[in-house]
């Protein structure tokens, strides 16, 4: 993939991981990856629809995955796929934490640790600072953050 579309994936994303929300700005000593969803060895390709903005922990986290379980009910889902699935269906914000809406959602929140001490340690601080407010820390979509990045 060409730096052109690398960027263009990025810009899409509103500059944010497009798994556990943070954005850039907020993460400036770890880089951010182009996660390919679907992983080659499952049949993935660097098409823009099977590629996510991610945040380094969460790209590391969600590996080659393709299915999580779901801790409600320990049944096996599919993963949250950011071309496929609107982040506002499956998740919500409350507080500091990310509460999974779905199956999908729940099970990507616990295989990509979300509430890891060192996430919710983030979020406090980045509310402390007034980085994040309220339910609206995250936007509608990822997808629709672009017009409100403001570097
Ligand atoms: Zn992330």
């Amino acid at each position: 993939m060409n730096e052109a579309a690398r960027q263009e994936v990025r810009r899409q994303a509103g500059f944010r991981c497009e798994y556990c929300g943070i954005q850039e700005r907020h993460l400036t000593f770890s880089a951010f990856h182009l996660d390919p969803v679907r992983a080659r060895q499952h049949g993935g390709t660097d098409a823009a629809e099977n590629l996510a903005w991610s945040c380094q922990e969460c790209n590391l986290l969600e590996g080659t995955n393709l299915t999580g379980i779901d801790p409600d009910t320990g049944a096996g889902v599919d993963l949250f796929h950011p071309r496929s699935h609107r982040w506002e269906d499956h998740f919500s914000p409350v507080g500091n934490r990310i509460v999974g809406l779905t199956p999908i959602g729940r099970a990507i929140i616990w295989l990509l640790r979300m509430h890891s001490p060192g996430q919710l340690e983030l979020r406090a601080t980045l509310r402390a600072a007034g980085k994040l407010r309220g339910m609206a820390w995250l936007p509608a979509s990822p997808r629709e953050s672009q017009q409100q990045f403001s570097p």
